[in-house]
């Protein structure tokens, strides 16, 4: 997997008086991917007439969108799964769904756990499938859905996914059995989707796959996402565009020139480096070197010095050794990402890394792990700390997403979180603010006057 940031969120609910038997309940665990279908479905069920439910209990349609990246996230669903079953025997007129990626391909897995609580099995992303299971759908010739929750009011920020699956097959990742082989979406359906949700009110677009460097490869004509951006960069009302997730081994110096030369495109990467060890990286069949991801990294910020760079680790991978890990956290300090998102190694089943778990002399012991995690997120904070300080007293271009706790919360244009307090209404706007406090994880700050909105901003 590419370590797409981890959610568990459920249905939003409404107050209108839709009946029981056309609401659903929506339980989404898992990474960005897993948002942006549950976000999908959601447009698509009340397109058909469903509204959603806050409770399962409420709902006539209970679908859980999974995730089996990790062990717990498995585990997570299946403690759910367990408390459906004495609903489902009070309201036995209930349709459950288990979706996404714990119904892959290969459905043998979940086929021998018993699971009569659920009635439909559907595999990642196939959004039109848990639809058509919905018993009371009405149908009508109206326009498709959008794919965002509430078409009135549509997120300032929305995930576009342009591709599905991933070809790779990196030695502790189950995503190439959960969610097969890569699929591009074509540019024109992407084109024309980003267009309609620009149109409704969302003002930034993230393009989302698994390697999102490798769209359009099994495409006619093999368009590069770098054609792909340039297709919807001058969306009208698009104020910023951004792409999630990269990988070493695609990621095209095209790619990076296009990005340095079109303002909307933000000055941000993800870039998941997972071991800082060349013997790891090999063994985690990743596809480049620690020399190769330097220079990478190197030819970046030669053309983008303000990007701002995250990235991915794995610590624990059966055969880390204490010297492949300092390599790591010598390699994260060298580069001082912005962000790193880390997971203790977590074997999945059919996996290879699974196999070399089981073998004694390559396995990380548990206590170890969990001190490589924590050693490694204390890096991590000290890094943050330290490159956040730097926009003390700097003005930053601040995209408004909403309000939190009485403060309007937005993203710069290196997606750091930033609050400032106002009382007229920021949502959906861009906003300049001087920072006045720096923590690792926000920038706090006030509003310039609109006469100096010009003020050089940074990043
Ligand atoms: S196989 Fe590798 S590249 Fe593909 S999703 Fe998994 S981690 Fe990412």
């Amino acid at each position: 997997m590419q370590e797409l940031p981890f959610f568990d969120t459920q249905t939003r609910p409404d107050r209108d008086a839709t009946p029981r038997s056309r609401r659903y309940y929506l339980w989404t665990v898992g990474c960005q991917m897993n948002i942006s279908d549950s976000e999908r479905l959601e447009a698509a069920l009340q397109g058909v007439g469903y509204s959603p439910a806050a409770r399962p209990e409420q709902a006539s349609f209970i679908v859980l969108n999974s995730c089996s990246v990790r062990a717990s996230a498995e585990e997570r669903i299946l403690g759910k799964l367990g408390e459906l079953v004495g609903l489902k025997r009070a309201q036995p007129d209930t349709c459950v769904v288990l979706w996404g990626c714990m119904v892959g391909p290969d459905n043998r897995s979940i086929f021998e756990r018993q699971l009569p609580m659920v009635d439909h099995f559907v595999s990642p992303s196939a959004v039109d499938a848990v639809v058509a299971l919905a018993p009371n759908a009405v149908y009508t010739l109206d326009e498709p859905a959008l794919p965002v929750r509430d078409q009135d009011h549509p997120p300032v920020s929305v995930h576009v996914p342009i591709q599905y699956g991933c070809n790779m097959s990196c030695s502790y990742c189950v995503i190439p059995l959960r969610r097969g082989r890569e699929r591009s979406r074509p540019l024109a359906e992407i084109a024309e989707e980003v267009r309609r949700i620009v149109a409704c009110g969302a003002r930034e677009i993230t393009l989302l796959g698994q390697i999102v460097d490798s769209w359009g490869h099994d495409l006619p004509g093999q368009p590069q996402l770098a054609d792909l951006i340039a297709a919807v960069h001058d969306t009208p009302g698009l104020l910023r565009l951004r792409f999630l997730t990269s990988h070493p081994a695609w990621m095209t110096d095209h790619l990076i020139e296009s990005v340095a030369r079109m303002p909307r495109c933000m000055p941000e990467v993800n870039l998941p480096v997972q071991s800082g060890s060349d013997t790891l990286l090999k063994i985690m069949r990743r596809g480049y070197t620690t020399t190769r991801y330097r220079a990478l990294i190197a030819r970046i910020r030669a053309a983008m010095p303000q990007i701002s760079l995250t990235t991915d680790v794995i610590v624990g991978h059966p055969g880390e050794t204490a010297e492949d890990f300092a390599q790591t956290m010598a390699l994260c300090e060298e580069i001082g990402f912005d962000k790193i998102h880390i997971a203790a190694f977590s074997a999945r089943p059919g996996t290879p890394a699974a196999e070399q778990e089981r073998d004694p002399a390559l396995a990380v012991p548990e206590p170890e792990k969990q001190e490589r995690r924590l050693a490694l997120e204390q890096l991590h904070q000290r890094i943050a700390t330290k490159r956040n300080a730097a926009y003390l007293g700097a003005t930053v271009e601040v995209l408004v997403e909403g309000e939190a706790r009485g403060k309007w919360r937005g993203r710069s244009p290196g997606n750091r979180l930033v609050f400032f307090a106002h009382p007229d209404d920021w949502a959906g706007r861009l906003a300049h603010v001087r920072i006045t406090q720096t923590s690792p994880w926000a920038l706090q700050g006030t509003l310039q006057p609109p006469d100096q909105s010009s003020h050089p901003a940074i990043e």
